[in-house]
């Protein structure tokens, strides 16, 4: 068998043990009344995540391409007009939705490695008679956290419907849907939760359900989640068999969020990013993403001159560590390093080792173990 490897990819991210363990259980009946409790304990936890006490959840076999969909389907009339605030890659994708179902939308694209702001947003609005605005939490492939919170103050004003991609952000990165008055937050399970692939996860607002309710047909059957709705009010019923085991290990990684607890969860992804970008700063290494949208759970690297994207990612492979090449025009400009989930300090540490032994193989100069000794340090200092 072929040694593991640690996986520091922008998702999928490592699986914890336990996970794994739950994955590997016997499959059982999708009505039966073991089932049926752990499906209800995944979607309570799953509100509690994104601090709902009135938002629906919703479990899917899929992933977030899907939710992505299930959420504009349910949410976007043919008369209704769409505002895309995108950082890049997945906000395109958003458009790209858009366009399949012939459904009416509008684009604002940030320069990459930032985020739409604020003011761009509301210019945009007062423009035009928009219905839904629709904005991705973390750009996966930019490395690009957008102002969410500011973006809903801004809905609220518009009486818009304001559509979340937390897909790279949920369950790293505080997302509160009642708050802050988001109407859906749409994620998946193989990043931040650190589960395998194979959810569309989604939390629809009062707001956002009464908005599907007043449609009366949408192009969908699968993704119509009024369809989905007695089974997630009741997962004894049946629509169409759902992915048992993988929904346990959801809930088996939703159990370890609430063990771990939100606020320490975002704290430690919070401390793992400054911890890694100072390690890496001290190897002389820069990156892509403007300071002020660092999304906490990647860092997006640019290559130093002389290092080339192919024999870089493979010998770092063969150190054990495995990270993400650049999507679209960042191609072979970059690496991904994805830093979310259940990942502990001694994993970063032992992929800041593997980063400058890779480096130093490939003739870049750095002094050794300086950038190790400050993560280090980073990890030892005493958080309130
Ligand atoms: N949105 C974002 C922000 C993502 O990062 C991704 C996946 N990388 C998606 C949507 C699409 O998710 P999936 O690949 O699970 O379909």
């Amino acid at each position: 068998m072929q040694k593991e490897k640690l996986l520091l990819i922008p998702g999928p991210t490592p699986v914890h043990p336990r996970i794994i363990h739950s994955l590997s259980l016997p499959t059982v009946s999708h009505v039966s009344p073991e089932f049926v409790a752990e499906f209800k304990e995944a979607l309570a936890n799953l509100k509690k995540v994104v601090f709902t006490s009135q938002g629906q959840p919703f479990i899917i076999a899929g992933a977030g391409t899907l939710a992505m969909e299930i959420a504009l389907l349910n949410t976007v009339a043919p008369e209704d007009r769409v505002l895309v605030l995108s950082q890049g890659y997945f906000g395109q994708r958003m458009r790209d939705i858009l366009v399949s179902f012939n459904l009416q939308g509008d684009i604002i694209q940030s320069p990459l490695g930032r985020a739409v702001t604020p003011e761009e947003m509301e210019n945009k609005l007062a423009e035009n008679n928009y219905t839904v605005v629709v904005a991705t939490h973390v750009d996966t492939a930019t490395g690009a956290c957008a102002p969410i919170r500011s973006y809903a103050e801004i809905c609220k004003e518009y009486e818009t419907l304001f559509i979340v991609d937390g897909v790279c952000a949920t369950g790293g990165i505080e997302e509160r849907l009642d708050d802050w008055g988001i109407d859906i937050l749409l994620t998946a399970a193989q990043k931040c939760f650190g589960v395998p692939p194979g959810l569309a996860v989604l939390v629809f607002s009062p707001r956002a359900m009464i908005k599907r309710k007043n449609m009366t047909k949408i192009p969908a059957y699968y993704s119509d989640i009024l369809r989905w709705l007695p089974i997630m009010k009741d997962p004894s019923k049946y629509f169409s068999t759902p992915c048992v085991n993988e929904i346990r290990a959801f809930n088996e990684g939703l159990r370890l969020v609430m063990e771990e607890g939100l606020r320490e969860r975002f704290r430690r992804h919070a401390r793992t990013a400054r911890a890694i970008r100072a390690a890496l700063a001290e190897m002389g290494l820069s990156l892509f993403t403007q300071e002020p949208f660092l999304a906490e759970t990647l860092s997006v690297i640019l290559y130093p001159a002389g290092i080339k994207d192919k024999e870089f990612r493979q010998l770092l492979a063969e150190n054990g560590v495995i990270v993400a090449g650049g999507l679209g025009e960042l191609m072979g400009r970059v690496f991904r390093l994805g830093h979310m989930g259940n990942l502990s300090p001694s994993q970063v540490i032992f992929a800041l080792e593997a980063i400058e032994k890779t480096l130093t193989a490939l003739g870049y100069k750095l002094e050794k173990g300086r950038g190790i000794e400050r993560a280090e340090q980073i990890y030892s200092e005493k958080i309130h």
